[in-house]
């Protein structure tokens, strides 16, 4: 493994010679050494791809003055010049870390959130032998965590701060990291991967493992098995790759580096799902209160804190749990107690359209334990106990065979003792959930967690500091579904202003088309389909149609979308729901390959909430304009109204803004941003659907200050969007 002599990352072979990905210099060996060839190789990069969100800034120098001053922020903030307003957020925040606050930062992409987290925490981390745990949704937020982190580290040596040294490590979760073929075959949920793994380990199955722990014997700390990557940021793909090359377990290499790590770049459920957080911090060595958590994009965290708490049971599942009680003969209730559920199941499959329907669950309950012949709720839970220690000792018996397999039975066990200690709960929601997925009904009985606080307000209560990052989010909202007031910490709201120059920026809504329901006819689908050809008329290269849901997306093809799109010389893209995480990168990236073609271009078409909508990024010409078409609200399925009728009781008569209104105002929040990622873009934002304008104060507050209402007139999108596009 070779690593760059300019900025220590792992080199990669490539034809032309060793290429860092990081400074974007090509190495060749001359004389033993590694040197550049011609100096840096000029390759043209990528306008639209550029890690930066400006041109890469140049990394300064301190002075005596400054370098002899207490470790503060400057001392951590690589770039020559703040942005505007970018120092003034970064003490706020410092200063708050000092006093253990909650503080929710709201910027938009291009006000340098990453480096603001970064500079402002680490002093405070250092200061107080803190950890700072970087909680991100994506693998690609993780990457540039790190590659932030990599310049801080760089301009920490050039300027040789004593005592300022930093190290970190993004992780990523078993089933991501995992190099052993048994169990990537298994095609596993983590938890089920999680027992599955130990199961290989404890039967000294897994070679990765045994080969790590030889290596980990060898070395006194785990960073010196290879000191040039670990003692310096490093990113969960090179260490896999190092792994990958000598026969190392990814998985826990990294755990094992955690203790000595000072920033730790991981995905939410390490800290927000109760049953990892535990082992995690145990292997971080710190208990949470010495932790500062941030968390990206923290909007999302809303949802994952309900999710982490949701269980569900499957026909499938009861299946395999059948037969596992078959093979090890169990008591007869046993298997009679998973025959009625599974025949129920399959029962209420055939019966119900898809769709979801509420259960009340202590009638469920009792209709249950009856059939099996109990006498009351005791009983029933005290029978769910032993089948629980039945599946242990199902476990116990399969791994004495080396029999590697997932343990259904357990899983179903404690289903029900979660449906036993919550029934009578007002935050727990109980259903069936009938889908067609590919032709095929599924049926899914599921216990929904309703309030996000169960969740939260451990977490941050107990952590040291917290700061949320968000481009899109409600400050209000969050407060509440977060329970930031019950953590018993202070809260700092900052709301940063617009980095963007406002001649880049055009955002209408249109009057005169919405998806209404009872609205959704032909005429109104041509209405919006003719306002969509102005935009595509106007815009230089691509168009982005993000619609309220795939029925609209529906509507708009049936009548004829397509025949718009020809005209204005731009091929349709379509995202189709189903469609694999590969498919989908393969129609994305084409849809972006046109954006060179300023003659033509393309339209993606795809849906508000989707993967295109909320988890890419389309700057420079990849997406010039974008169009909202819809207001993105949810079907008002039980379970939504279930959540609009706790919340009202919880947050006083607040339930359909903040279970309702607020989900689909995000939505569409984060779809209007996808074209305007770095400061130097320029984009149009269309929000087609009238009901925009009496909600316009929920829209995010950079697009919000640049909104202009359009009349429904034809061509007035023209006269608005032209000479946007056309000006010099
Ligand atoms: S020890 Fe590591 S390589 Fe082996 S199964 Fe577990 S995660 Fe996979």
């Amino acid at each position: 493994m070779k690593f760059c002599p300019e900025c220590g990352n792992l080199l990669y072979r490539m034809k032309e010679g060793l290429y860092c990905k990081l400074c974007g210099n090509y190495w060749f060996k001359k004389g033993g050494k590694l040197k550049i060839e011609t100096g840096r190789i000029n390759i043209e990069k990528d306008k639209n791809t550029s890690n930066d969100l400006n041109n890469e800034p140049k990394i300064k120098i301190l002075n005596k003055t400054q370098l002899s001053k207490k470790i503060n922020y400057l001392h951590f903030f690589p770039y020559e010049q703040f942005r505007e307003s970018q120092e003034n957020i970064i003490k706020q925040i410092e200063e708050s870390a000092r006093s253990k606050k909650i503080v929710l930062l709201v910027a938009p992409n291009g006000t340098g959130k990453t480096v603001i987290a970064l500079s402002s925490l680490l002093p405070v981390a250092i200061e107080n032998n803190l950890k700072i745990i970087y909680l991100c949704r994506t693998h690609s937020q993780n990457t540039r965590v790190i590659k932030e982190l990599i310049k801080i580290s760089r301009f920490i040596n050039m300027n040789d701060i004593k005592g300022a040294k930093i190290n970190g490590l993004s992780i990523r979760g078993r089933n991501e990291m995992c190099l052993n073929k048994t169990l990537l075959s298994l095609k596993l949920n983590p938890k089920e991967s999680m027992a599955v793994c130990r199961d290989l380990r404890k039967n000294r199955n897994c070679s990765h493992f045994l080969n790590l722990l030889k290596k980990r014997d060898e070395f006194d700390k785990p960073v010196l098995i290879a000191p040039d990557l670990f003692e310096k940021p490093i990113d969960a793909e090179d260490l896999i790759n190092f792994c990958a090359t000598h026969k190392l377990c990814p998985y826990f290499l990294s755990k094992f580096l955690l203790e000595e790590m000072r920033v730790v770049i991981c995905n939410y459920n390490w800290i927000f799902n109760p049953s990892i957080r535990e082992t995690f911090l145990k292997f971080i060595g710190r208990e949470i209160d010495k932790c500062i958590l941030v968390i990206d994009e923290c909007h999302n965290i809303i949802d994952v804190a309900t999710d982490v708490n949701s269980e569900r049971i499957t026909p499938y599942s009861l299946r395999i749990c059948l037969k596992d009680l078959e093979m090890y003969q169990s008591p007869v209730l046993m298997l009679s107690f998973v025959n009625i559920l599974y025949d129920h199941l399959n029962k209420k499959k055939d019966i119900l359209k898809t769709e979801e329907k509420a259960i009340v669950p202590d009638i469920f309950l009792e209709k249950i334990y009856k059939k099996l012949g109990f006498a009351d709720l005791n009983e029933f839970e005290n029978f769910i106990k032993a089948l629980h220690e039945f599946s242990i000792a199902i476990h116990e018996e399969k791994l004495a065979n080396g029999e590697i397999s997932r343990d259904f039975v357990g899983a179903l066990a404690e289903f029900w003792l979660k449906w036993i200690k919550n029934y009578s709960l007002e935050n727990y929601f109980f259903c069936y959930n009938v889908q067609k997925i590919k032709e095929r009904k599924t049926i899914v009985l599921e216990i929904v967690a309703l309030d996000p606080r169960e969740i939260a307000v451990p977490v941050l209560k107990n952590c040291h500091s917290c700061l949320n990052l968000s481009g899109t989010v409600n400050p209000y909202v969050f407060n509440h579904l977060m329970g930031l007031h019950e953590s018993g910490k202070s809260y700092k709201g900052i709301i940063a202003d617009s980095p963007f120059k406002k001649q880049n920026i055009k955002a209408i809504i249109t009057e005169g088309v919405d998806t209404k329901r009872e609205n959704r006819t032909p005429l109104m689908y041509k209405k919006i389909i003719n306002k969509i050809n102005e935009v595509l008329y106007c815009t230089p290269a691509n168009v982005g149609i993000f619609c309220a849901s795939y029925k609209i997306l529906k509507g708009l093809l049936d009548n004829n979308l397509e025949v718009i799109t020809e005209k204005n010389k731009r091929k349709l893209f379509v995202e189709e729901p189903g469609l694999s995480a590969s498919e989908n990168a393969f129609l994305v990236n084409d849809f972006k390959s046109m954006a060179s073609n300023r003659e033509n271009g393309a339209v993606l078409l795809g849906v508000c909430g989707g993967r295109n909508s909320e988890g890419e990024d389309y700057p420079g010409d990849y997406m010039n304009s974008v169009i909202i078409a819809g207001f993105p609200y949810h079907l008002p399925t039980p379970r939504v109204n279930a959540k609009i009728e706790y919340y009202d009781k919880v947050f006083n008569k607040q339930g359909w803004n903040f279970a309702y209104l607020y989900p689909a105002v995000q939505r569409a929040n984060q779809a209007s941003g996808r074209p305007i990622r770095k400061i130097v873009d320029k984009g149009a934002i269309v929000f087609m659907d009238s009901r925009f304008k009496d909600k316009y104060k929920w829209i995010s507050e950079w697009i919000r200050n640049e909104l202009e209402i359009i009349p429904d007139k034809d061509d007035a999108i023209i006269q608005h969007l032209y000479p946007f596009w056309n000006s010099s």
